[in-house]
């Protein structure tokens, strides 16, 4: 399969494309490796040292990692350099630590001669479908954790965006990771994606997607009965109050939705302003639009690449259109650009007195496009938060500690920012409510969902 530079719109190189047939030799070989290898008998502190290893030559590889990652899906490599690759790491060490904690526990019983304990064991095979944006950091999020518990992995990436996932590859053979620990395939996720959903040998699926794809993952798992997680969708509000330092308030909001050309699940798409300060709100919005630098992400001035996939750019361009046919205001953006003659970018695109019941504020646009609403009272703003099927991430920017706790308490998200946006950490659960999905990735809770109890009772009689 070719795979793409959205930039200068040429072929990179082409990748295999696995077949279902291709799919079941490496499930089979996943599932040898989790019967019969060393991986999941293996000491904790050895699995953990290899994984400390992954994480050290994901460092010592990071250029290789952020200059791929800018080919591929467009992000700029100084944002992939400082943010994303710090992740990538830490989500490896976290687990490692987290390799070492994987304990049981002792249970009292009824009678004094009967012992219960309870083991934590690992699901099995767990196959890793990613998504086209952030490909490396949602790749390791499923990873990391998988291997922690002793699983083995078969890691699907997105056809668009595979090529991080092959380096990701030749640092887990370097890093000493087992035969059959570890396999990638990529492919369709049509023939390729479904017959792994499908394999009776693989025990869990850990998925990040779109909604549609991730409902019908969970029917066609329904037969085999597979572990699910789902890190699906988002269309995520963003309150601005009156009482906030509305400089940095704006700030804030520009790199919610903009940050990755908005191709981020999380994206502040849906930004919501008390009517006092909100033309001073769209204003300087709108000017910070107009001046951001669009660009060749692997150059360090850009701030804005290009939407990873000629897909992906058509899908966003109809969104600009139904935004434009609305009774919302075109303030920045609307338009398509070239850089140097070539490219997929698209203007940040502001739409203000927008209203929460039109399409470009329901829908999940996945692009550089932001809805302005005004609100006047925080019962409000609250209601036009939650009026979403989505629930992934959240947000306030307000100088009122108590309203802050207050909207953190209602707003139902996975997710909830207060005075800041896209902060992570491998330690704090994240994950969505409603349409957004269910289970988390990242902190001891992710570990907990690839791992499974046994009780032993033991009669001492
Ligand atoms: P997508 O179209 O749902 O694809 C995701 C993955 O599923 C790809 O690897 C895809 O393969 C595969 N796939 C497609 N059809 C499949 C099937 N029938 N069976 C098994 N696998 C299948 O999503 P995307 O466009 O790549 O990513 C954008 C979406 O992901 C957005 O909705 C975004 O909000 C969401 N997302 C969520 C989070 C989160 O943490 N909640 C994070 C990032 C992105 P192909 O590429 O070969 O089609």
């Amino acid at each position: 399969m070719p795979s793409f530079d959205p930039t200068t719109e040429e072929k990179i190189t082409d990748v295999a494309k696995a077949s279902p047939a291709d799919a079941d030799q490496a499930v089979k070989a996943a599932s040898n490796a989790f019967e019969e290898g060393p991986w999941r008998h293996m000491h904790h502190e050895g699995r953990a040292k290899i994984m400390f290893k992954i994480a050290d030559l994901l460092d010592e590889r990071a250029d290789e990692f952020a200059v791929r990652e800018a080919m591929d899906m467009g992000m700029p490599y100084r944002d992939f350099r400082e943010t994303i690759m710090p992740a990538c790491s830490g989500l490896f060490r976290f687990f490692g630590g987290m390799a070492m904690q994987m304990h049981g526990s002792y249970r009292e019983s009824y009678e004094p001669e009967i012992r219960i304990f309870t083991r934590r064991e690992p699901l099995g095979v767990v196959a890793a479908i990613t998504p086209f944006n952030f490909p490396l950091v949602l790749s390791c999020s499923k990873i990391a954790p998988a291997l922690a518990a002793g699983n083995t992995v078969i890691h699907k990436p997105a056809s668009d965006t595979p090529l991080t996932a092959l380096a990701l590859a030749q640092v887990m053979l370097d890093a000493g990771v087992p035969e059959g620990v570890y396999n990638l395939l990529t492919g369709p996720g049509g023939s390729l994606g479904d017959a792994l959903v499908k394999h009776p040998l693989v025990n869990k699926i850990a998925f990040t997607g779109s909604t549609a794809v991730g409902q019908s993952i969970i029917r066609s798992g329904a037969d085999t009965l597979k572990h699910t997680t789902m890190e699906l969708g988002g269309k995520s509000p963003n309150i601005i109050f009156a009482d906030a330092n509305v400089d940095a308030a704006v700030q804030t909001a520009f790199w919610a939705i903009f940050w990755n050309k908005g191709e981020v699940c999380v994206a502040g798409s849906r930004l919501i302003v008390e009517r006092p300060i909100y033309d001073e709100v769209v204003n300087k919005l709108a000017n910070m639009a107009r001046n951001a630098v669009l660009g060749d992400p692997l150059l360090p001035q850009t701030q804005i690449g290009p939407i990873a996939s000629k897909n992906e750019y058509d899908k966003v361009l109809r969104y600009v259109d139904a935004g434009k046919q609305s009774k919302a205001k075109l303030v920045a953006g609307g338009n398509t650009r070239k850089v140097n003659g070539k490219g997929l970018f698209i203007e940040p695109t502001v739409f203000a007195d927008a209203t929460n019941d039109m399409k470009i504020s329901r829908e999940e646009i996945f692009g550089p496009v932001l809805s302005v609403i005004p609100f006047d009272t925080e019962e409000e703003a609250i209601r036009i938060a939650n009026d979403t099927p989505y629930g992934l991430a959240s947000g306030m920017q307000t100088g009122n500690v108590a309203r802050a706790l207050r909207l953190a308490d209602r707003i139902k998200a996975g997710t909830v920012w207060i005075n800041t946006w896209h902060r992570y950490h491998p330690s704090a659960p994240f994950g969505g409510y409603k349409l957004s999905g269910y289970g988390r990735e990242q902190g001891p809770e992710a570990l907990e969902s690839y791992t499974q109890y046994k009780s032993v009772w033991a009669n001492l009689v």
